[in-house]
């Protein structure tokens, strides 16, 4: 025989993520869905200045289109690149 009672159990859900860079929530749809945005999770190794420190941070996808205006090399895998190998 089995017995049963009722157990709440805690849980964290995301309900928010700001971007890094501008402060601002990351949008969301009308249903409450998180658009989509970037994550980036970095711990560094040896051979670093910052070897052992931890970062991580999310952008916006303005933001993101900021950064990557920034790079000198495109960032952006497409087909072109791809035809290159
Ligand atoms: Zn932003």
């Amino acid at each position: 025989m089995k017995i049963y009672r009722d157990v709440f159990v805690s849980e964290k859900k995301l309900v928010d993520v700001i971007c890094n860079m501008c402060g601002e929530k990351i949008k969301k749809t009308d249903n409450g869905v998180l658009c989509d945005y970037f994550h980036s999770e970095k711990e560094w190794g040896y051979f670093s200045e910052l070897d052992g420190e931890k970062y991580s941070f999310d952008l916006c996808q303005t933001c993101y289109k900021k950064l990557l205006n920034q790079l000198q090399i495109s960032a952006k895998n497409d087909e072109k690149q791809n035809d290159k190998t």
